[in-house]
């Protein structure tokens, strides 16, 4: 269906509009609306004096809307996000954008280059918010990303993975309560899971909220891996997020209402001794209080123990080493109070995607 009136503006009209919307600026550059440009935002020098750059893709569009950040990396070894990243760049529905998608596939650069989570001051960067500058490495990090990015955003997905050696199920950390918007965003991106979760002190996500920015956290895959089923997915729900922002035209296409339910609390089922994990449950799978997730035993099978699930729900992260310290977190289940309907929405969620995460 044509967009009411989308015909009948006078040419005049059209170049008045054009005319009206203001190009965007970021770290001294100026784009102007219809176009794009990739910025390489300074960030500080290595001891070899190398310079080294936020990389930055601005997509300015023609038309009026709200500003939207997706960035990945800002864990330096979380690589799916830089991936859905560059996906996202490549849409062509992008020509049509109204409003701007900044985005910024790798936050945390020096992490990325040594392909771990952290910086070289072995500081978490997404603890490090809002930061100074005149702070350590990581305070200044992100004080320069939150004044020349973040600062510019009314809306932002920030992707992340699992954790080296552990792996999530596609699923979105939020806090929704009193936050439509948020919950809309969250809902809309389309992943079976949607955790309540608290905000961590000083993480992106903290800051963007004490902003009224909503802000939802993309969690799925592993670090330093390359998951199609986590990528294919948030790809598709960052575009999601856009329709519903109104940043990118409708699908045509009639989709099933994505399901997703809302989990009302996590906790890990732990090792209970030190040995080798042989897990059972997988990623997905439903559980009951007392299942065994798994069984770890010494190298030659003495002393064997069940890891057992304290709670009834949804194995929404696990680890994907065998090797286990007593009290290491191995399984990570989320509770539900409707744990048909959660089931119900992970079966419908991998039945979409064809490689789904081992099930
Ligand atoms: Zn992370």
């Amino acid at each position: 269906m044509r967009r009411h009136g989308g015909y009948q503006e006078t040419a005049a009209s059209r170049i008045g509009q054009l005319m009206a919307r203001a190009p965007f600026e970021l770290a001294g550059t100026r784009i102007p609306p219809g176009s794009r440009a990739q910025i390489d935002v300074p960030v500080a020098k290595l001891y070899t004096h190398a310079p080294l750059h936020i990389p930055v893709e601005v997509v300015h569009g023609r038309q009026p809307g709200p500003t939207l950040l997706v960035c990945g990396a800002i864990h330096g070894d979380e690589i799916n996000g830089v991936e859905i990243v560059r996906r996202m760049l490549r849409l062509a529905s992008l020509s049509r954008l109204r409003g701007t998608l900044i985005a910024v596939p790798i936050v945390n650069v020096f992490g990325f280059v040594q392909q771990t989570r952290y910086l070289p001051d072995r500081r978490d960067l997404n603890r490090c918010f809002p930061g100074s500058e005149v702070g350590s490495l990581g305070s200044r990090v992100a004080a320069l990303f939150r004044e020349q990015i973040v600062d510019l955003a009314t809306h932002i997905v920030d992707l992340h993975t699992g954790a080296i050696h552990r792996t999530n199920l596609p699923q979105v950390r939020a806090q929704l309560r009193d936050r439509p918007e948020t919950q809309a965003m969250a809902e809309a991106f389309g992943v079976p899971v949607i955790l309540n979760a608290e905000l961590r002190e000083g993480s992106l996500r903290e800051y963007a909220q004490s902003r009224n920015v909503p802000v939802l956290t993309y969690e799925a895959g592993e670090a330093l891996r390359f998951d199609e089923w986590a990528i294919a997915p948030g790809v598709r729900g960052v575009q999601r997020v856009m329709r519903l922002l109104g940043m990118l035209p409708a699908d045509r296409r009639r989709h099933a209402t994505a399901s997703a339910e809302v989990a009302n609390g996590s906790s890990w089922a732990r090792s209970p001794i030190d040995g080798i994990l042989r897990p059972r449950a997988r990623l997905g799978a439903r559980v009951a209080r007392g299942d065994v997730l798994g069984r770890v035993a010494d190298p030659f099978g003495n002393a064997e123990q069940e890891v057992l699930a304290n709670a009834d729900g949804i194995v929404i992260g696990m680890s994907n080493l065998p090797l286990a310290n007593e009290g290491e977190a191995l399984f990570h289940v989320a509770r539900f109070d409707e744990i048909e309907e959660a089931e119900n929405a992970v079966e419908t969620f991998h039945s979409d995607f064809e490689t789904g995460p081992g099930l």
